[in-house]
Formats: C-alpha cells, structure tokens, sequence
C-alpha cells in the first residue's frame, strides 16, 4: 500500500532547459506574534496533488507516453489522472488543453520514513503549446542547474528549493555519492548531498525505523590539516541505529564508503548508536565524535576505540564541505545537532521528529528549559530544512519549531493552573492535566510534568507555598497509585484475593517502571 502524489513538470515553449515551480503555500499561522513573528523563507517546487484511485480503470482520455515503460512499477490507469492534471494545471492557471503531449518522466518510490504508507510519486512531463502564455506571479521558470545553485549557495532566509524537483531533476544532474550505495538500498537525497536511509530500529511508535544521514562529496579527498576544524574526512554517516538484523545491510553501506569515515552520533539512545559496533569491526579507522555525556552512556560493546569529545561551535570538513556542531541539550544532557553549511540543513536528531513531538528522558539529563533555549537556538539559524532522525524531512522548520513551542507552552499553563487550583502530588497534576488520555500514557506524562514543572521553577511561576522537593518525593506513590488505576480500569477486581495480587504486581511492576516506562527512544 502506498499514496500516491501527481507532480508536474511543465516545460517552457521558449526555453527547453525551464520549467514551471509554483510557490508552496506554507502551514497555517499561529495566530500569536510571539510565533508568527518568525517565518520561513518562500519554498518552489514542482506543482503537485493527491492522486485518486479510480474504481473502473476506465481509460482517463490522456495519452500518457512512456507509461508502458513503467509498467512493473505503477498502473496508471488505477488512478485518475484526469482529475489530477486538471487539479495541478489550476494550480498555475493553465488547462490541459494548454499542453501538448504528457510523458511519464519519473516514478519515485519513497523510502520507509512513516509513519505510515510510502508517499510515492509520479512525474509526468508536458510542454506549454503556446509561448506568449504568460505565468501567474505565484510561478515562476527555472532550469536544473539554478535550482543547484540555490540549493547549494544558501543564505539563511533566501528563497528555498523542495524536494519534488530535486528528486524528479536536480539529482540526476549531478555525481551522486548515492550511485554508489547498494542498489537495493531506498534512500532520498534532499538537499543535493544529504542522503537519508531509513533503517529498522528499534523506536518507538508510530515510527519503525532511524534515518541514517551520509554525506559523502564525489570526488574530493581532503588533504587539509587545518586545525580550525575538529575532524576531518571523506564522508560522514549520522546515527547509525539500525537493529541487529540489518548490520549487514549497514556493513554493504559502509563498504561503499571511503575509509576515512567519520561517525556523528546525535545522542545516545539505542536506536541512534546500535550499529556502531559493525562500523568499528568494518572500518576501524573512523572515527567517532560524540559529546562527553553521550560517550559515558556508549557501552564499549558499542565502540571500544577512541572518540573525539564535541560540545558544539566545532567545525567538520568533510570533504572540502563544512558542517557544524550546534551543542542542543534538552532530548538527552549530550545531544547534539549538525548544521549543513552548504545546504543550511540542520540535522537534529531527536530534538524534533517527523510527526507529533519529541519526547525527553529524564533518566538522561532531558531538561525543558534547555529543550526550549535549544528550540529558540534552532530558529534563530534559519535553516532551510530540518532532518529528524525519525520520519520525513520538514521543510518549515521555523514553523514546527514554534509549533513545539506552542504545544509546550500551552501544557505547562495546564500544569501551573493545577497547581495554582492545589495540585500537590505527581498523581493529582497527571490526573488533572491529562485527563482525557489513555492511562497507559500516564508515565511518560509524569515524567513531562516533573520536566515543565522544574521549568516553571527556573522561571520562577510556581506558588510560594509549592514544594518542588515534595513533589519530586511522590513519585513512588505516582507509580503505585498509576499501576492501581491502570489494572484496575484494564481488569475489573472484584475479588478480595486478587486485589491483593494486583497490589503485589504494583509493587514489582515499581521498580521496573520506574527506569524503563520513562525512558524515551
Ligand atoms: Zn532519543
């Protein structure tokens, strides 16, 4: 199963090498200048829509050429694509009649970010009949290579380059280290250079997998010793995190590799470091950079070789190409995020996530305040992209920053309310505060209300007569009072007996709980 996006390359009558990108409406506004305030930069990409299945696989009157070339991949009379080109073509206000003959140019199919089902897409090619239609100004005619060169000559806050057509002709156009990867492997390049792979992981919902992130420049081996910058290599491979099972896959991906190899691990959960230990066994000469709080939690099972300690503002070459190090606590007490200079992504592990919001581990130094002053530091770069190590790239990234701002803003008005109306214990704020979801969720919620709470400390919000130290003192009896109610609403107890047993269960299922049901992926 898969959904599937129509995207249209529109070729201009007067010039062969153009064709037509439309300005991508961004997210909704916030309604609040405290987050409308920062907006991202305008983003074009290749015009596009939903693709609908049609029931009666009647023939759509559109001659697509080439489309029998693609035949093993996708049918395209199970879609309407009728409907679709009429959709797109409004779009930028033409009409298919406006249009000469369609191609099917390129089939895509998306790598497994989830969650749920691939996003494939089908790029169909057509040529303006007429060459004194003009464009709307929401449109506008570019060639491959300047898309390249916007891509690649960024400035925080210039115009942006999506990845429809980067994926459909940007990439072809360029050497790209990801010819070189095993053919079996699905990956997505975007921005040019930035190659994700979506590995199996051991995550949690609702996402599967950990992208590895590579750069790997073509053709330059760096000879410099400049000691401005911490490393230096050939390519560099982001979190490694895949599960036992696929290290061979990741073996055939390092093999491709050159061999000096520099590893970045973003923090130090299971799922972003499993795969170290196959690197190390494959390639023992690279080398691994990783913050000193990240390191004490690598076991040497992990990585017995050595590793250069970053805390942030360091500088990698990676093949003539620069990235830095942005020291962005908050997830874990040693996470750390990259910065693509040249392409202005920001790589930022777990801080944000391809859907719904990241959580923090408590049991690793995870702090709302740096979580939030991390959030701030983000915005303020400008990135063009944000790439999560789980899901799909963002490409608003001042949005979905602020859309985490929000969200965590308007929890912690919750808790402090709670508090202010007598809340005292862990159990009462929880109980309060998330009423409305499922008990099981109540640990985590705990944990995040213990984060906000300290934050509304360091901010100085709470109460007077609210003990901070009390509160932190109930959370045993959180977990015993949250064990209880959550038996007790999965398995009706009537039975004297068996509430002893489930007592007894709440007990062992205490210290347990304690470790495990808080700690994040
Ligand atoms: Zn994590």
């Amino acid at each position: 199963m898969a959904t599937h996006v129509l995207a249209v390359i529109l070729k201009n009558p007067s010039n062969d090498a153009q064709f037509l990108l439309l300005k991508q409406n961004p997210p909704p506004k916030f309604g609040q200048d405290e987050y409308d305030s920062y907006v991202d930069s305008d983003l074009w990409d290749l015009p596009s829509t939903l693709l609908n299945l049609q029931h009666n696989h009647s023939n759509s009157g559109i001659f697509i050429q080439a489309a029998q070339s693609f035949s093993q991949n996708i049918d395209l009379t199970k879609f309407d694509v009728q409907l679709g080109l009429n959709r797109v073509l409004e779009q930028v206000s033409f009409k298919v009649s406006d249009v000469g003959e369609w191609t099917l140019f390129k089939y895509v199919e998306e790598a497994e970010f989830g969650p749920g089902f691939p996003v494939n897409t089908v790029f169909l090619m057509g040529k303006l009949l007429d060459a004194n239609q003009n464009c709307h100004g929401l449109c506008k005619w570019m060639s491959t290579e300047s898309c390249l060169n916007w891509l690649l000559e960024v400035k925080p806050c210039n115009d942006r380059v999506g990845p429809l057509v980067v994926v459909g002709l940007v990439n072809d156009l360029k050497q790209s280290a990801a010819r070189k990867l095993p053919p079996t492997l699905r990956y997505q390049e975007y921005p040019p250079g930035v190659i994700l792979v979506p590995m199996r992981s051991r995550t949690v919902k609702p996402f599967h997998t950990t992208n590895l992130v590579i750069f790997a420049p073509e053709n330059v081996s760096d000879t410099s010793e400049d000691c401005s910058f911490v490393s230096h290599g050939d390519a560099l491979i982001v979190d490694p995190g895949c599960r036992h099972e696929y290290h061979e896959e990741l073996k055939q991906i390092v093999a491709c590799l050159p061999k000096k190899l520099i590893v970045f691990v973003t923090h130090h959960h299971r799922d972003h470091v499993e795969g170290l230990s196959i690197i190390q066994k494959c390639n023992p000469n690279a080398m691994l950079l990783a913050h000193e709080n990240t390191m004490r939690r690598i076991g040497k099972g992990d990585w017995s070789l050595g590793y250069t300690s970053i805390s942030g503002e360091e500088d990698i070459l990676v093949g003539g190409q620069r990235l830095t190090v942005i020291f962005a606590p908050g997830h874990t007490d040693g996470h750390v995020a990259l910065l693509d200079v040249s392409t202005n992504s920001l790589i930022v592990g777990d801080h944000c996530v391809g859907q719904g919001s990241a959580a923090l581990d408590i049991t690793s130094g995870g702090n709302m305040t740096e979580y939030f002053q991390t959030s701030y530091k983000f915005i303020e770069l400008s990135p063009h992209v944000l790439v999560s190590m789980h899901g799909r790239v963002n490409l608003w990234p001042k949005n979905m920053l602020c859309g985490y701002l929000k969200n965590r803003k308007s929890r912690e008005e919750s808790i402090l309310k709670a508090i202010e109306n007598g809340a005292e214990t862990l159990f009462d704020i929880v109980a309060n505060v998330y009423s409305g979801v499922d008990h099981s969720f109540w640990m985590a919620a705990a944990s995040n209300v213990r984060l906000h709470v300290d934050h509304l400390a360091w901010q100085k919000k709470l109460p007077e007569e609210f003990s901070i130290q009390k509160l932190h003192k109930t959370w045993v009896s959180f977990i015993l009072r949250w064990t209880c109610s959550y038996l007790s609403s999965r398995f009706p107890i009537k039975c004297l007996k068996l509430k002893i047993f489930s007592l007894l269960i709440a007990g062992i299922v205490v210290g347990v709980a304690v470790y495990y049901s808080v700690k994040p992926a």
